[in-house]
């Protein structure tokens, strides 16, 4: 996250950050997410890959994954790029036109995590896989997730990511230490990075696959605060509104459909998912699958230990300085 910054920014101790300040802690707060406009045409893959243990050995069935690892790697430097500019854009649709170094940073680190995010959900796929009666992530990978027209079409597992990564990076986000140059309130920091990155994410400009993270956006809301009796009370209520589907099927729906490819090895008509595929799994079997999203019960990691996580410079990659608007 050492990278130069490529857009116009305020410095640390510019006065004009002073007035910046009154600016910044209303729109973040207040601002309608149809305000903020930006445009992310990228595949997360581009900015970082999930490398799976199976992909490392010729069988899955053969390898000792206790010893070997999964694996993601960043490209840190196409990451930095894209968190500025997706920062500016953000920034120069609230009529701030140059912003505060310090959030420049801090919104870095959040693109950052929510690109972990979505790779972090590619290890729980892998991991998932081997909750099935037989674990098929090899062949999902080769017949599935790469298949020849998989960037054209787009993936389920993509959307979901994207989703998952959309949901749950709002805890890192949480997580961040106020900027001490710019004293702008947590909450509204908090607010304004939330819209911020489900702009970028959930966008139309995204490529096929991605662009359908927006229909699984309240399926991991779902799934994340779904850690107490009221809120489990109020997913049975969910689905009980969801009508003719009267299984948790109905809540996790891109997951029963992931579930399903994995199981069969047949990829989700994207245009076609809306309703859940009839259960070709006992319940029991499918709650272990999502209970593997929702948490990470150290139990989980026997199955497959977490990635080790590396960056990289794309040499290749020539960021250019950003216009201002
Ligand atoms: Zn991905």
């Amino acid at each position: 996250m050492e990278q130069p910054i490529e857009i116009e920014f305020l410095e640390i101790g510019s006065p004009q950050s002073d007035k910046m300040k009154k600016k910044i802690e209303l729109t973040f707060k207040e601002s309608s997410p149809e305000e903020i406009k930006t445009v992310f045409p990228l595949r997360t893959e581009e900015l970082a890959e999930y490398k799976p243990i199976a992909e490392r050995a010729a069988s899955p069935k053969q390898i000792s994954h206790y010893l070997l690892g999964s694996k993601i790697t960043y490209n840190v430097n196409k990451i930095a790029w894209y968190a500025d500019k997706v920062f500016q854009e953000c920034c120069n649709s609230l009529a701030i036109e140059k912003p505060p170094e310090e959030l420049v940073k801090l919104f870095r680190i959040t693109f950052s995590h929510a690109v972990r995010k979505h790779m972090l959900f590619h290890y729980k796929v892998e991991r998932g896989s081997r909750l099935l009666p037989e674990d098929r992530y090899w062949e999902y990978r080769v017949k599935i997730y790469e298949r020849s027209d998989a960037q054209t079409k787009g993936v389920l597992e993509e959307a979901l990511a994207d989703a998952y990564a959309v949901t749950y990076v709002e805890d890192e986000i949480r997580a961040l230490q106020s900027p001490v140059s710019v004293p702008v309130s947590k909450e509204s920091l908090v607010a304004g990075f939330r819209k911020m990155i489900r702009a970028a994410f959930i966008n139309d400009s995204r490529p096929p696959g991605y662009r359908e993270a927006k229909n699984f956006l309240l399926e991991f809301e779902n799934l994340r605060d779904a850690n107490t009796v009221e809120s489990i009370q109020s997913l049975l209520l969910y689905s009980a509104i969801l009508k003719g589907v009267s299984n948790i099927d109905g809540i996790f729906r891109g997951l029963s459909w992931l579930y399903r490819e994995l199981t069969f090895l047949e990829p989700t008509n994207l245009e076609k998912w809306p309703l859940p595929p009839a259960p070709p799994y006992p319940t029991k079997n499918f709650l272990l699958f999502v209970e593997n999203f929702r948490s990470d019960a150290s139990l989980f990691l026997l199955l497959l230990l977490p990635p080790t996580e590396e960056p990289f410079i794309d040499k290749e990659f020539y960021p250019k300085r950003l216009p201002v608007k």
